[in-house]
């Protein structure tokens, strides 16, 4: 079989693709994935052809905007789309090299589910984050409902629809592009049990699990309890690492902070607190107690399965979303401010008291009855 992938430039929607990737390729599948130079090694390494977009007017590369797009959907679809006019002549000219049986796309990367509706090639969608629709989107704070509304009426996407349609996009209206139903094919990385809603969604929707990549190293365990710190790899929040290094400060906890950016003005830091630009995120949580994250949907995935309870920081709706079902499953409490005593307060909830200990591990098991890459790779098959 033949698949080509699209993805958009962030490694919380290329990670939990590439087991999946090296599955597919090892079963003997050619799998050509459409991504950016940043990416290009892990991506040759699970086994697909890489070929890169960077050269095209992707101004989701800038940090600023790809901080953004989390936030303003309309912002999104707008970037999301005139990047698809930016790629056509390149796709066109490769989907009629390779001949694609199959085009698997991420559910934001709109360029994949166009180029399938344009040359009518059978599409997949990857769903890194929960699998959404008119129920589940109840857990993101921004109503769909009335995003949609705003959409109609934005001059500028219909004029965007517009160009699509002259350059044979067979689409009538936004919603052909961002809105998902229940007759699309979907993989989601997450379980059923996990996932909101679940019993809402087709048996066109496959949840394999999260998608956990194996320990690169071994880091020392120096304290009884060690908290981890990370808002992901987009987001920058200054004040909540310097409020944590604040709170903990003068604790027995062992503290790992990662920045996800250079670590030079953090001096005189206590013994006990470590901050770097980024960590072998398996390796630090199989070693955590607590993790303070801004619940990027594969950061909790990965803590879970790591049956380390959270403290939930979230800054945008799909965050928000992941933060209310960790919350309602037991394995996790809000911070509600930044403030030093709060996030002492916080912690020492869940390290006293076992529930959320024992909330994560119950998530942890349905995650690991998931059937992971595998089941993804049949499910592609039979399609
Ligand atoms: N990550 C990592 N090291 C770090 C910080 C993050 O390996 O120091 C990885 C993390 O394991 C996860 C991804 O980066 O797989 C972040 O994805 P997530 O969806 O949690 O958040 P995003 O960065 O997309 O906001």
């Amino acid at each position: 079989m033949k698949i080509v992938w699209f993805s958009i430039p962030a490694h919380g929607h290329t990670n939990p693709t590439l087991n999946l990737v090296k599955e597919l390729t090892g079963a003997g599948h050619e799998v050509t994935y459409f991504s950016f130079e940043q990416f290009r090694e892990k991506i040759e390494k699970a086994g697909a052809e890489f070929i890169p977009c960077d050269s095209y007017d992707f101004e989701m590369e800038d940090k600023g905007n790809g901080e953004r797009v989390g936030k303003d959907m309309a912002f999104a679809t707008e970037l999301l789309v005139k990047s698809t006019l930016a790629l056509d002549d390149m796709v066109a000219e490769k989907v009629a090299q390779i001949k694609p049986d199959l085009i698997v796309s991420d559910s934001i990367a709109y360029w994949g589910k166009l180029t399938a509706m344009k040359y009518d090639i059978p599409y997949v969608s990857s769903t890194t984050t929960f699998a959404f629709n008119q129920y589940s989107s109840k857990y993101m704070k921004q109503e769909v409902g009335g995003l949609f509304k705003m959409f109609f009426s934005m001059p500028k996407i219909n004029k965007m629809i517009k160009k699509l349609q002259k350059k044979g996009y067979p689409i009538k209206g936004i919603l052909d592009i961002v809105q998902n139903d229940n007759e699309t094919n979907t993989i989601v990385y997450t379980s059923k049990e996990f996932q909101p809603c679940a019993d809402t969604f087709s048996d066109k929707y496959c949840f394999i699990g999260p998608s956990i990549r194996s320990l690169e190293s071994r880091i020392e365990k120096t304290a009884e309890k060690t908290i981890y710190i990370s808002m992901g790899t987009v987001m920058k929040n200054k004040e909540i690492y310097r409020n944590c290094i604040e709170a903990y400060r003068d604790t027995d906890y062992q503290v790992i902070i990662s920045l996800g950016e250079n670590e030079k003005e953090y001096i005189d830091l206590p013994e006990n607190i470590k901050v770097y630009t980024s960590v072998d995120q398996m390796a630090v949580l199989s070693i955590a107690d607590v993790f303070l994250t801004h619940c990027g949907m594969n950061s909790v995935s990965e803590a879970l399965y790591y049956e380390v309870p959270l403290i939930l920081f979230p800054q945008t709706p799909e965050q928000g979303a992941v933060a209310i079902r960790a919350e309602e499953l037991g394995a996790g409490i809000k911070l509600l401010t930044t403030k030093k005593e709060d996030i002492l307060a916080a912690t020492e909830r869940i390290l006293t008291d076992n529930q959320y200990k024992l909330a994560a591990k119950k998530i942890s098991s349905g995650f690991k009855q998931c059937g992971g890459a595998k089941a993804a790779r049949e499910f592609l098959e039979r399609l």
